[in-house]
């Protein structure tokens, strides 16, 4: 079995290609509680910054994973299973890994700590970074994102202009559309001119693929979203990203389990992934491998617009449309949590 406990992968990424992530966080510990967020409700918010595991220990398994899988990695992803950048060594974290390889390193965050001097500077010698913004007035940017109370809508957009004007590599701004709540003409104007003032390299307009915190956080209309790129192309390129279609790496598990389990603690998979994943690793009876982890509690399955997906049961989420009969916390209904 894989000893990793902070690093995974290489997974398919949207936009990345294989990415290999590294979460230097404990599960769903966040700034933000996003109605979207494929990993569940944050069960631990915070915005206070610190090692939550020990930073020379993530090195090692960087380290480790760089040495088995070099070839094979397109990007290091710092993102997590909440906010990476609550990570208090995410600078030293990034310097190191440039120390030992040349593959490109992508920072995946929500972006609200960027009015910290300290995270800018931690996260400037990153090649990519990726902010969210998926409001364009504070309403909006408390019902989408739940912040932490101490986080002020302003403040955060100053942030993420501040980081522009100091930062050399690129941004890549994230917009996630959610119907009802950010999409109408006027929210996406509002959007519209943060962006302008932020100037992102690039601008991802994404919507819910994966089951989300809550089961009425659903993409806008077809005629929406292309209202959207309409208004956001108006600052620069915009890409609506679709899902990933790559291979889960499996590499260094030895028991299928423990291999869907670690992927599907980041990452919730659509069942064709899973049953794809199971027969890489040359599981005879796939329908048993999931029979006990269904039993056991620790997977349950969900429907999310017509596609049948495996998540763990270790998150909380709003009641929805459930399939599964989880032991744990979760009731059923992404990453970096759909960002
Ligand atoms: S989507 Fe990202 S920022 Fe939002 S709650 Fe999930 S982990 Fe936090």
């Amino acid at each position: 079995m894989s000893g990793y406990k902070v690093v995974y992968g290489p997974v398919p990424s949207r936009r990345l290609g294989r990415s290999l992530g590294v979460g230097p966080i404990p599960f769903k510990t966040c700034d933000y509680s996003c109605v979207y967020c494929q990993l569940g409700r944050t069960t631990h918010m915070t915005i206070e910054r610190k090692d939550f595991f020990p930073p020379q220990a993530i090195l090692k398994e960087i380290e480790q994973a760089i040495e088995v899988d070099e070839h094979w990695i397109d990007f290091v992803t710092f993102v997590g299973e909440g906010e990476p950048t609550l990570c208090r060594s995410i600078g030293w974290l990034i310097r190191k890994t440039k120390e030992i390889t040349d593959i490109p390193i992508a920072v995946d965050t929500n972006g609200s700590l960027l009015y910290l001097a300290d995270v800018r500077a931690d996260i400037s010698e990153a090649d990519i970074v990726m902010p969210s913004l998926d409001a364009g007035t504070a309403g909006t940017f408390r019902k989408i994102n739940r912040p932490h109370r101490e986080l002020d809508f302003e403040a955060v957009v100053r942030g993420m202009e501040k980081f522009r004007r100091e930062y050399s590599g690129e941004i890549w701004m994230e917009v996630m559309l959610v119907k009802g709540l950010n999409d109408t003409g006027e929210e996406l104007e509002a959007i519209k001119s943060i962006l302008e003032r932020i100037e992102p390299d690039r601008t991802y307009l994404n919507v819910p693929i994966r089951p989300p915190a809550e089961p009425w956080a659903v993409p806008p209309d077809k005629e929406t979203i292309a209202l959207a790129d309409a208004i956001l192309s108006e600052v620069n390129t915009v890409e609506i990203t679709t899902e990933e279609t790559g291979e889960f790496s499996t590499r260094g598990f030895t028991s299928p389990e423990e291999a869907i389990m670690a992927i599907l603690r980041r990452h919730p998979m659509r069942e064709e992934q899973v049953i794809a994943t199971l027969k890489r690793l040359k599981q005879s009876n796939i329908e048993d491998c999931l029979a006990r982890l269904y039993e056991s509690g620790r997977i349950k399955r969900v429907s999310y617009r017509n596609n049948l997906f495996w998540v763990t049961v270790e998150e909380r989420r709003g009641k929805g449309k459930g399939k599964g009969k989880g032991k744990g916390k979760g009731k059923g209904k992404p990453g970096g949590g759909g960002r």
